[in-house]
């Protein structure tokens, strides 16, 4: 297990593209860390220089305090795996996880040892004698993460390793995974575009745009404080709605104003925004659970952050209904409890935003301006939960063992 450190990485392609522009990051021992973004955005560039099958341009990459820059992927302790397994179809399951191990020359009893190892932690004991072509998709990917396993690696490297699964396969892996990191406690980095599988696999989440770190945290950080609009419309299904405006400074008070649509901004914000000029461009944001009917408020209701809008198509997901309404020319999402499903007949519905969970964007540089400053400073406190949820996880594994 060990740490890896991207300190200022470039990646210039011979033909002068600039997939990713000074990266910087630090993985801690241990961790679980998720690079996401969408198609093009530079994940896969910045996975392949930490494994050495791509040169950086710029820069330095750290692993185990090592500088591994010139050294070459083989020796860089690391398993990859990635969405294209490619096993070998002629290979048992067992030789398909033990050929690299006797590539490198291992001692048969070794080889033997690691392969059991991994069989058992991947439950693929009863599938050794097995050819590829006898196994569903989610079994061969585990025969793929298998081959990783015997390599006793200090660092995983994940490629997109359930792309190529249909839905359901790919929520039964995503369990699999999240085990065998539980299990073997080892650094892993996984790169994904898919937001749902960056947030409940990740330790920390690096939300990548455009070949740059938008923003790196913990999942219910990112979902809970987007530090930059990419971010908040990314993260989050549906995703956040956003209002254009200006803040309104008035008598010392700051509300957001999009047209007709005006609402007073909380407590905690007013401090956080108190040098803001009156007129300031922004982007009001909020997510559609943020929302809920005026008439299902107990008792007073405040009035400054009261919005109506006009029902429009509704989708009924069972536990919720989301509904697509308009209020003063802003389009928006707003979660409702199925049982009152009447109001979606209603011309008119009004809700109550929960101010609480607003953010203010600055609608020049895209950035959250109402980001606690607690939240805004959490490092150490982020480290220190990974490292005792590593710490945990190296227990229950010996407890295991014994
Ligand atoms: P992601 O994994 O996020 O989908 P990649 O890291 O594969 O993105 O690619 C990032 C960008 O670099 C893309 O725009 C891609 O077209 C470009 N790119 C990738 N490989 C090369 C290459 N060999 N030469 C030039 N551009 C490349």
């Amino acid at each position: 297990m060990a740490g890896v450190t991207l300190e200022n990485i470039w990646k210039v392609y011979d033909n002068g593209y600039e997939a990713v522009k000074n990266f910087n990051l630090d993985i801690i021992n241990g961790e679980f860390l998720v690079l996401v973004g969408p198609s093009g955005c530079g994940k896969s560039t910045t996975l392949r220089m930490v494994a050495g099958l791509e040169n950086n341009s710029k820069g330095k990459i750290i692993i185990d305090g090592k500088v591994v820059n010139d050294t070459a992927p083989k020796d860089r302790d690391i398993a990859m795996v990635f969405q294209n397994y490619a096993l070998y179809p002629h290979m048992s399951v067992y030789k398909n996880m033990a050929f690299g191990l006797k590539l490198r020359k291992f001692p048969k009893e070794e080889i033997d040892r690691r392969v059991e190892n991994a069989s058992k932690i991947l439950g693929l004991d009863e599938l050794l004698a097995r050819k590829p072509s006898q196994l569903s998709g989610g079994q061969r990917q585990r025969v793929a993460m298998g081959r990783a396993i015997v390599r006793e690696p200090k660092v995983f490297l994940f490629d997109e390793p359930l792309s190529n699964l249909d839905a359901k396969m790919r929520v039964e892996m995503r369990k699999e995974i999240l085990m065998l990191h539980e299990r073997i406690d080892t650094t892993m980095i996984y790169v994904t575009h898919d937001q749902v599988e960056a947030m409940t696999l990740g330790d920390r989440i690096c939300v990548m745009n455009v070949g740059v770190i938008e923003q790196v945290g913990e999942p219910r950080i990112i979902f809970d404080y987007p530090a930059t609009l990419f971010v908040a419309k990314f993260i989050g299904t549906p995703p956040m709605n956003l209002f254009e405006g200006v803040l309104v400074k008035s008598g010392g008070v700051y509300s957001f104003a999009g047209g007709d649509f005006e609402v007073k901004l909380p407590d905690h914000m007013q401090e956080l925004l108190k040098d803001k000029e009156n007129g300031m461009d922004v982007v009001f944001g909020v997510r559609p659970r943020a929302f809920t009917l005026k008439e299902a408020v107990e008792g007073d209701v405040d009035t400054s952050v009261v919005i109506t809008g006009k029902p429009g198509i509704s989708e009924m997901l069972g536990e919720e209904i989301l509904l697509h309404a308009s209020c003063a020319g802003h389009d928006f999402i707003a979660s409702v409890e199925p049982k009152y499903e009447y109001v979606l007949k209603q011309d008119f519905v009004e809700f109550v935003i929960n101010m609480e969970l607003a953010h203010i964007f600055d609608k020049k540089t895209s950035r959250n301006i109402t980001i606690p400053h607690q939240v805004a400073t959490d490092t150490t406190l982020w480290s220190k939960r990974i490292a005792e949820r590593s710490e945990r996880r190296r227990k229950n594994f010996k407890k295991e063992k014994v």
